[in-house]
């Protein structure tokens, strides 16, 4: 690829002014300022930038710098009118292609395109298999690719889109075109295959820290997730926009109703509803304030609402990959969010059990099995959950993040030897000497002596590990059993979920390892000081500014209705923050706004200072 230096000087010069007239925005953030001086210069770049970090600035700007039109590849059809609504309320020219489209509106955009009439276009990667949209493509002038969540053309990937194998068209077609590649999904088995697949080996690489300092991390012990969830969202996030994840479809529909009945506006989410209830779901999540939306994961990729405020799993993720990007959904806008999950015995049990009966061969399994055992360290850890977050995608930082529950009330660890003695015990004697195999509830019984109807089915009351238990309680147990299985001392087997005994067993058993244990705190505090300090964009609210933030967001919304699109299109809660905040008394002043661009200060600036007036 050739770069065209002397460009780069006048290139980043009008990537600035670009970024201030158009976006509204001061500065470059992280790594964009280089990005887009490298991609304006005709360089090709892969981006892996997590989700919030800002990706989209990265070839808007250069396709507004660069002469011709911007292609974006895009996979989610379903966003691609909010996309270019948002652009418009920019003043960017902008259009999409998809299969959504009637056909005298495909050929509006196509003969805009071809006109030079759009700045960027929004392309859904299977059109590029036709002929018909190359052909159109060279009747045009484009200035970029840009291949929007590249990880797509990961195979192994759970988002793996057939139609991102044909992207190398792209470069065979235009080598003197520049691309970019983005993604917010990090391991370095993913960023190699799509180099490899994309045909990207020249390109320019910007790794950024995956870091999300404004999302608070907490995991906490499963008792009755429902009502855990709901005193959670009443505690901390009344009102908020949240996605929920749940694992089942049915367990999405229970949790979505119980939320509803308890005063908690919720709408489900997965893929066994009909395509038009999904789309209505989604969009009212996108264009109602502190809606929540109970999901499956098949929601949320390219979801790009800005102010989501928690994130709660209620079960346990495959990996840390879905995890980070689950969570990662929370607090694009870089104010305050938390991600929240309640994870309990019956989590490993199940997940166990699904690697268990699996398809695919025998390393397949073997990679399920240690995607789980790095998500239940994760769950497990003592130390700091953010530190553990990013030593994952290869970034250790080593310090405490003073944002994570084992940072806020850092968890005891305990000798739990003996009692993991008594358990493999319980497990080996039913199993050596009786050739007996049973789930966690029935052994704990057994530890705790109580002598119920299946206990003396079985003469387990004669044991000789029967009542040595009684120095824990039940949840203790079940804690201690949770451990063990996600320490690899104890397995699980077959539908019903018996216990085994495991090679390391034996080392705890006869070989007098030690075992510590994670002794779970009872309540974990929700907010701290420092995380409100480490989330750098927030603009701090004096308790006087709210009623003002809340007037605004009102006649956001009010606006954005009678507009039909998104609240957060017309101006996100950072904007509207900083407006309430310094209470701007001009059009010029309110322009000086982060967020506030030439020409929405043209569309809403009046409307906001008499807002600010009445106030
Ligand atoms: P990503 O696609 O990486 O998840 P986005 O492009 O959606 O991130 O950006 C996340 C948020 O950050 C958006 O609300 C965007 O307006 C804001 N943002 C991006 N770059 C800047 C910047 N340089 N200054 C201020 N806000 C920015
Ligand atoms: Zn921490």
């Amino acid at each position: 690829m050739v770069t065209d230096e002397s460009s780069i000087g006048a290139g980043i010069g009008a990537a600035q002014e670009v970024l201030g007239r158009v976006f509204g925005y001061d500065d470059f953030r992280g790594d964009q300022r280089e990005i887009v001086e490298h991609v304006i210069a005709g360089g090709d770049a892969l981006v892996l930038m997590p989700t919030g970090g800002g990706k989209s600035l990265c070839y808007q700007v250069p396709s507004l710098v660069r002469p011709g039109v911007g292609v974006v590849i895009s996979p989610l059809i379903a966003l691609m009118q909010d996309q270019v609504d948002a652009l418009s309320a920019l003043g960017v020219r902008a259009g999409f292609l998809n299969s959504s489209q009637f056909p005298d509106e495909r050929r509006t955009v196509e003969a805009q395109f071809v006109a030079g009439e759009l700045d960027l276009l929004y392309l859904a990667p299977e059109r590029l298999r036709s002929e018909a949209t190359v052909r159109l493509l060279e009747r045009g002038k484009v200035s970029l690719f840009a291949i929007d969540e590249a990880h797509c053309v990961s195979q192994w990937g759970h988002d793996f889109r057939p139609d991102y194998l044909a992207l190398s068209v792209l470069h065979e077609r235009w080598p003197d075109v520049p691309r970019i590649a983005l993604t917010a999904t990090a391991t370095e088995k993913t960023r190699d295959e799509i180099i490899h697949r994309l045909d990207l080996g020249g390109a320019r690489r910007f790794v950024s820290s995956f870091d999300r300092p404004n999302i608070q991390y907490r995991i906490e012990p499963k008792n009755r997730a429902d009502r855990q969830l709901l005193d959670f969202i009443r505690a901390e996030h009344a009102g908020d926009a949240g996605i929920v994840y749940c694992l089942s479809r049915n367990s999405v529909e229970k949790t979505a109703a119980f939320l509803t009945e308890n005063g908690v506006t919720a709408v489900p989410y997965h893929a066994g509803l009909d395509n038009r209830t999904r789309a209505t779901n989604q969009s009212r999540f996108l264009r109602e304030d502190g809606l929540v939306v109970v999901a499956t994961i098949a929601f949320g990729m390219g979801i790009d609402k800005p102010d989501v405020r928690f994130v709660a799993h209620l079960d346990l993720p495959k990996s840390v990959e879905g995890y980070y990007q689950e969570t990662g959904r929370a607090g694009r806008d870089g104010l305050p969010s938390t991600a929240w999950m309640v994870y309990g015995l019956n989590d490993v049990v199940q997940q166990r059990k699904m690697i268990e009966s699996s398809e695919g061969d025998a390393a397949h399994r073997r990679q399920l099995q240690l995607h789980l055992d790095a998500m239940l360290a994760l769950c497990e850890t003592v130390s700091c959950r953010r530190g553990q977050l990013l030593a994952y995608f290869g970034q250790p930082d080593g310090t405490s993040c003073g944002n994570c529950d084992t940072c806020l009330t850092p968890p005891e660890s305990w000798d739990g030897t003996v009692a993991a003695q008594k358990m493999l015990s319980a497990v080996l004697r039913l199993e050596r000497e009786r050739g007996q195999r049973f789930g966690a509830g029935h052994i704990v019984d057994i530890l705790l002596g109580k002598s119920n109807p299946k206990v003396l089915q079985h003469a387990h009351h004669e044991l000789k590990v029967f009542g040595v238990g009684t120095d824990l309680r039940d949840v203790e147990w079940r804690g201690v059993t949770r451990q063990l299985l996600a320490q690899g001392l104890l397995a699980v087997h077959g539908d019903y979920g018996v216990l085994t005994l495991t090679e390391a067993s034996d080392e705890v058993l006869f070989q007098g390892r030690q075992v510590w244990l994670r002794r779970e705190p009872e309540r974990v505090p929700a907010k701290s000081a420092r995380a409100a300090k480490q989330a750098k964009t927030v603009v701090d609210m004096a308790p006087g500014d709210v009623p003002l933030f809340e007037k605004l967001r009102e006649w956001r919304s009010a606006t954005a209705k009678e507009q039909a699109m998104p609240a957060y299109i017309v101006f996100n809660d950072a904007t509207l923050r900083e407006i309430a905040a310094r209470k701007p008394g001009s059009l010029a002043e309110l322009g000086t706004v982060n967020g506030v661009g030439e020409n929405k200060l043209a569309k809403y600036g009046e409307g906001v200072l008499e807002i600010l007036a009445q106030a």
